[in-house]
């Protein structure tokens, strides 16, 4: 788009500052559904999800995580079996070695360190072998402490569409978030952008007729 319409659409719909509280407030009447699409019953099987999630979907991984709680239930378990077994059992959501390592050293630090209890910020999770800041910012997000905003692929292709940020960087993005937002919404803001992304905002062809935000966005086609 020559830089023309994207100033005068920038125009059209005011200052970010002012257009956050209601895009919050029409993503959240638009998707009252929007929370985390992984499936866990504890702080534990949260983290494991989170994990194994890279690089693959939240459907797949619920696929592999129902049978593998109902045999891993302490961090203990997970360092009982030989490695193979481990890989063998998360193999189908792809990166299984990288994953197997990750989740073994992750239960050793949290049975020498944390007394084997899943710590709640994201300072000590990311001390955690293969917990980078994007899972520690999951984990401490559902866990009720939102330290950051979580950018995905979806969080960060809707907030430049929304021209929330002009960054490419998800780490630059996530600081921009963090000034624009405010910090009760850190949790949920990103569930919205992401329910939003796959039903409403899509990649390749974002539905702009069927979106509550056309007045807000500069990238409206409506
Ligand atoms: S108006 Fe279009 S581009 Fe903007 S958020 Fe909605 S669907 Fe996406």
């Amino acid at each position: 788009m020559p830089h023309s319409y994207v100033r005068e659409a920038r125009k059209r719909v005011g200052p970010k500052k002012q257009r956050i509280g209601p895009i919050i407030e029409r993503l959240e009447r638009a998707h009252p559904d929007a929370t985390i699409a992984l499936k866990f019953r504890n702080e534990l099987e949260l983290l494991v999800s989170v994990m194994l999630s890279a690089q693959t979907t939240d459907v797949n991984v619920n696929r592999v995580t129902t049978t593998l709680f109902e045999k891993y239930r302490r961090p203990e378990d997970y360092l009982a079996v030989p490695v193979e077994e481990l890989e063998r059992d998360i193999y189908a959501t792809g990166f299984f070695r990288q994953k197997t390592k990750a989740i073994r050293g992750t239960m050793q630090t949290l049975l020498e360190q944390f007394d084997g209890v899943v710590p709640r910020t994201v300072d000590e999770l990311v001390l955690l072998p293969g917990v980078a800041r994007k899972t520690a910012n999951v984990v401490a997000a559902e866990l009720g402490e939102p330290q950051g905003v979580v950018v995905d692929t979806h969080v960060r292709r809707l907030s430049q569409r929304l021209g929330l940020t002009r960054q490419e960087d998800p780490v630059k993005i996530e600081r921009d978030l963090m000034r624009l937002v405010p910090r009760e919404a850190w949790g949920v803001f990103p569930h919205l952008l992401i329910w939003h992304g796959r039903r409403v905002c899509i990649a390749r062809r974002p539905l702009c007729e069927q979106c509550v935000l056309t007045d807000l966005c500069p990238s409206s086609r409506v």
